[in-house]
């Protein structure tokens, strides 16, 4: 039976090129796949609001449920805090799939967060993800301004990220250099210990790709939720994080091969 369903589903590709996404998401709900290669179904898309703005308006601000839910409560946090809107980057396209510059995003678990930025007179800039911070916390624009990288606000911001178990950080990429000047910062200002500890693991320059010195790339664990069990997690699971691995996915093909089928050639 799955065998004619990927048969239809391999000429459905090559005459439509909607239908495909249609039959796998009879079977499957979420993230399907992993975030570098992988879809997504039954998606929520983010919206502006007055405590969130988009950095560009593009198609690309859906997510999985726990994704949404988690932006949305830290920009209403940060509103509390500080009266500052949340900036978000990308998220993943409605149906997930490749976007350009970005090899994951595929699955609605990843999502890119503006810094927090203050100028020289402490004055709070809107966020931006492309001027780039150094080590020492400091950014000069294209229009040779000096900007600063505003500590509290983006250690308040790491808090409500990975200090809520209704959903779950896997990584917050941002380059080393930003990473031990906020994990310094913290130190200094007595911040949870117990946070800091787990932000030391969790903020993580990637191998490989962009350093991330613009912006904080946030990817959350796939969800726990059974009807959602076609997302396959990859590894690391931080150690107070073992019970975010979810239960092994039953198929009868493998995911490269469904993925491959869906979205080969997709933007
Ligand atoms: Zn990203």
């Amino acid at each position: 039976m799955r065998r004619a369903g990927v048969l239809f589903l391999f000429i459905s590709l090559l005459f439509n090129g909607c239908l495909p996404f249609a039959i796998i998401f009879q079977n499957w709900s979420g993230a399907l796949g992993t975030v570098s290669n992988g879809i997504l179904s039954d998606s929520i898309i983010l919206n502006e609001s007055p405590e969130i703005r988009f950095d560009r308006k593009v198609n690309r601000h859906a997510g999985t449920p726990q994704l949404v839910e988690m932006l949305k409560s830290a920009s209403l946090e940060m509103d509390k805090q500080f009266g500052v809107k949340l900036t978000v980057g990308d998220m993943s396209a409605p149906l997930g799939g490749k976007i350009s510059g970005h090899k994951s995003h595929r699955t609605g678990l990843d999502g890119d967060i503006a810094f927090f930025i203050i100028d020289t007179g402490k004055k709070v800039i809107n966020g931006n993800l492309n001027d780039k911070f150094d080590r020492f916390g400091v950014s000069l624009n294209k229009n040779g301004k000096v900007m600063m990288f505003d500590y509290e606000k983006n250690w308040a911001l790491v808090e409500t990220l990975i200090n809520d178990t209704r959903w779950r950080v896997q990584w917050i990429f941002v380059s080393s250099g930003v990473k031990s000047a906020m994990l310094k910062w913290a130190l200094i200002n007595k911040k949870d210990i117990d946070t800091v500890y787990r932000a030391s693991y969790i903020l993580h320059q990637p191998k490989g790709a962009d350093p991330h010195m613009d912006h904080f790339h946030v990817r959350i664990y796939c969800p726990q939720n059974k009807t959602q069990n076609g997302c396959t997690q990859l590894p690391p699971i931080w150690p107070w994080e073992k019970e975010a691995e979810p239960p092994p996915v039953k198929k009868d093909f493998t995911d490269a091969e469904l993925i491959k089928m869906a979205t080969e050639g997709l933007e």
